[in-house]
């Protein structure tokens, strides 16, 4: 008998998700609109302090509808965190914008400020910055925001990975003049697929709501001043958020424990480093990762394959968008002053372990097991 699937980060229903999905369909709002939708914007205010939220089809869309604020349009250059998912990237070239790659800095694996200077050195004038949380560990928020102060450029959080991790106290994705959070179905928590804008302004929110919604004008006939989207979240799935959000701190806790068992079970391995955390902050740990020393005669490879083996789940670390072949034509600041990459030496060297919160004590001792017997122990 095959031995039983152990999954990178899957969905972990509690039942709570059923009750108000079963609202919905009592009541009837089966439809973009209603009741929970409005009430997943309310909680997800208070749980995050955001001020207002509007919940979208997809945390991508949510980006693009900031972008859309921020009014970037044709060549309008973006700078945007290097090492990250391509939907992080992707709606800058929906507007046909620019982006410029930021490499990352090693010690929280996010947008350097060192980089972030040198782009506004070539380039002073873009539209915004976008800064992404990768793997729920807090950027450098309070340089980076000073260099954006600066500038005069403002910042976009992609909290999509950290919802639940806050930096010196507040939430992630609260910092910048917008955040989006994801629902996707390998997030913390997840919706099967959704996303969330949010901004302390409220006219912003109100603005971002009118786009996902066709961008209808306020009278009884349609008419439409402008180009929108139908990007609203539906009654249905922001039922699933609701239950969702109920559990979100549990997770948390569950994967800080993943993390903090995995970097426990291999200190004695000087070869092997688990992804940083961010001191002046509190991550929620959405993916326990790994990198290995330079020296090591152990590659990632070899360490994804003997986990395969035992049919658990693993993942590369992100390619840098600046090596994917649809980016090649964008500039990329190294962090590093001799021109190399930070965001490529951790891709080169890392991997992500599985950070399921089913995980089972059983699972985790074979995991562990599994890889420490690739370092010879
Ligand atoms: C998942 C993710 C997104 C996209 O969210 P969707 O809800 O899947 O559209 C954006 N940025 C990052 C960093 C992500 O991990």
């Amino acid at each position: 008998m095959e031995r039983k699937r152990i999954y990178l980060s899957s969905p972990t229903m509690h039942g709570d998700e059923q009750k108000y999905v079963q609202e919905a369909f009592d009541t009837n709002w089966i439809a973009p609109l209603g009741p929970n939708v409005n009430a997943f914007e309310r909680e997800m205010e208070t749980y995050t302090d955001c001020g207002h939220a509007a919940a979208l089809s997809s945390g991508t869309a949510a980006i693009h509808l900031a972008l859309k604020l921020l009014g970037v349009g044709r060549d309008d250059i973006v700078f945007v965190s290097d090492l990250t998912f391509s939907a992080t990237c992707n709606p800058i070239i929906y507007e046909d914008a620019t982006p410029v790659f930021i490499d990352a800095e090693p010690d929280t694996w996010n947008l350097s400020p060192e980089a972030l200077e040198r782009a506004f050195e070539k380039y002073p004038h873009p539209k915004a910055v976008i800064c992404v949380h990768l793997y729920g560990t807090p950027a450098k928020l309070e340089e980076i925001m000073a260099i954006c102060r600066k500038h005069d450029v403002p910042l976009m959080e992609d909290a999509a990975e950290s919802l639940g991790s806050t930096y010196k106290g507040r939430h992630t994705g609260t910092y910048g003049i917008y955040g989006i959070y994801s629902f996707n179905g390998n997030k913390i928590i997840t919706t099967s697929g959704g996303g969330m804008f949010v901004s302390k302004d409220e006219a912003a929110v109100k603005k971002a709501t009118f786009l996902a919604t066709q961008a209808r004008d306020p009278a009884r006939h349609y008419q439409h001043s402008q180009i929108g989207y139908n990007y609203r979240m539906s009654n249905v799935t922001a039922g699933i958020g609701r239950g969702q959000l109920l559990h979100l701190e549990e997770h948390k806790q569950r994967k800080k424990e993943i993390y903090a068992q995995y970097r426990e079970a291999f200190a004695d391995i000087p070869e092997i480093t688990m992804n940083p955390l961010n001191p002046d902050g509190d991550a929620n740990c959405w993916l326990s990762c790994m990198t290995i020393d330079k020296g090591s005669s152990v590659a990632p490879d070899r360490v994804m394959d003997a986990l395969e083996g035992v049919n658990a789940e693993t993942r590369p670390i992100w390619k840098p968008m600046h090596l994917q072949p649809v980016f090649a034509p964008y500039d990329f600041i190294p962090h590093n002053a001799d021109g190399s990459s930070v965001g490529e030496d951790i891709f080169d060297r890392g991997l992500c372990l599985p950070s399921d919160i089913k995980n089972t004590p059983e699972d985790m001792e074979l995991i562990i097991g599994t890889v420490r017997k690739c370092f010879g122990r």
